[in-house]
């Protein structure tokens, strides 16, 4: 039996409302999950974040395992109860992270929006990679470290996350089909080796979610698809480089949802590190249940406010002088805590001049709550059988609680 329960479909496209129910608590569909990375919501308490409407966080598996260690949070009960966060929590399984230093480091190059000669593979910190897993250096202390299917599972086992996703190679953009195909294949076997250990040693109320790969080529994203649909797993994760651009993104994806529609049933689907406000519209749209994404958080760590600007990418920049003598609210009708509070543009700009704490927090808050209002309206519109319309609205610029 699925852990979520569909409630409503869209009848014009894929997208569906859900009850994801797991060990924790219940996750609301679609819906988005901030990053905890280290373990905290970057300047956000659980408060703040149970209070903006959120039901899961994202820990990382990769970061955790250097520090503070798997058995010291193991020993406070798991993440969960280590940073005392009351609802579910998903880990990724770190493959993007050690992959990252082979193929690059920046995200977005993983995520294919920047090309880089075949050459650069191998280079980063990555010392070997092999059918058993992955040698590498750890950033922190320079040591020889080593992680493989088995391992990721383990690690996730003592971080006793709600929903574990199994190892995969995290294939970037500028690989070549070949390569792609490969590593796909190897994909599928550490798959096998993940359900095998958490079936002899996992916790039994933690889901596991399969990753599918594939590139951008059709036919091995299709293959992905039914090979990962075809494993009895909790869920179903779709990660790697999704295109080039935005267009083939949304390309890549379908074909992964088209497939998984026919031979998933009715289990829930992540898409892994897609948040830009256009993107989550459309993930709704071709029926993911969940997202998780660095980039409003790292956004108003950098000073950059989500807002209803859709030629501007849904952002405000206020490093921009012209918001220096502007006395009015940062986004008009919002009411986050920053918002609400009647803080000026000016302030707020100042604030990102003077490289003041506060305003990190300050902006956090505001750009989860304009991604938590998002998704809210989503899922009435989706529930209320008007989709399009809301979809079509948000699109043009209006604001999550005007549209
Ligand atoms: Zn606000």
């Amino acid at each position: 039996m699925s852990a979520l329960e569909i409630v409503n479909r869209d009848p014009a496209s894929q997208a569906r409302t859900g009850r994801l129910k797991l060990a924790r608590g219940t996750v609301r569909t679609p819906a988005f999950v901030p990053l905890a990375t280290k373990g905290s919501v970057k300047s956000l308490t659980p408060d703040d974040v149970t209070g903006l409407g959120f039901d899961m966080v994202l820990g990382n598996t990769f970061h955790l395992m250097l520090s503070p260690g798997p058995e010291r949070v193991k020993d406070f009960g798991g993440l969960a109860e280590f940073m005392r966060w009351p609802g579910p929590v998903i880990t990724d399984s770190g493959g993007f992270q050690v992959f990252s230093m082979g193929h690059g480091t920046v995200a977005d190059e993983v995520k294919g929006r920047r090309s880089k000669p075949e050459a650069s593979q191998g280079q980063g910190r990555i010392l070997a990679i092999e059918e058993q897993g992955v040698r590498f250096r750890s950033y922190v202390d320079g040591s020889e470290m080593f992680m493989g299917p088995e391992t990721s599972m383990e690690i996730q086992a003592a971080l006793g996350s709600d929903i574990a996703l199994v190892f995969d190679e995290c294939t970037p953009f500028h690989v070549t089909r070949d390569y792609t195909a490969r590593s796909t294949e190897r994909t599928h076997r550490w798959l096998d080796r993940c359900l095998e250990w958490h079936s002899a040693n996992g916790p039994q109320e933690q889901l596991v979610y399969s990753i599918v790969q594939g590139g951008v080529y059709e036919d091995l994203r299709r293959e992905s698809a039914a090979a990962v649909a075809s494993r009895a797993t909790g869920g179903i994760a779709i990660g790697g480089s999704l295109g080039a651009d935005k267009a083939q993104m949304y390309e890549v994806v379908s074909w992964a949802t088209d497939e998984l529609d026919r031979t998933a049933g009715e289990r829930p689907r992540h898409l892994l590190g897609i948040g830009e406000v256009d993107d989550l519209i459309r993930g709704v749209e071709l029926g993911i249940d969940t997202f998780d994404c660095a980039m409003p958080t790292r956004l108003a760590r950098h000073g950059t406010a989500m807002a209803p600007r859709p030629e501007k990418r849904w952002r405000l920049d206020l490093t921009h002088a012209t918001g220096r003598d502007d006395h009015g609210p940062l986004v008009e009708g919002c009411e986050c805590p920053c918002c609400a509070a009647g803080f000026s543009r000016a302030y707020l700009h100042y604030l990102v001049k003077a490289r003041e704490f506060t305003v990190m927090r300050l902006l956090t808050l505001h750009n989860l709550y304009f991604v938590v209002k998002l998704m809210e309206r989503l899922r009435l519109a989706i529930d209320e059988g008007d989709l399009p319309a809301v979809a079509a609205a948000l699109r043009a610029g209006a604001a999550p609680w005007e549209a």
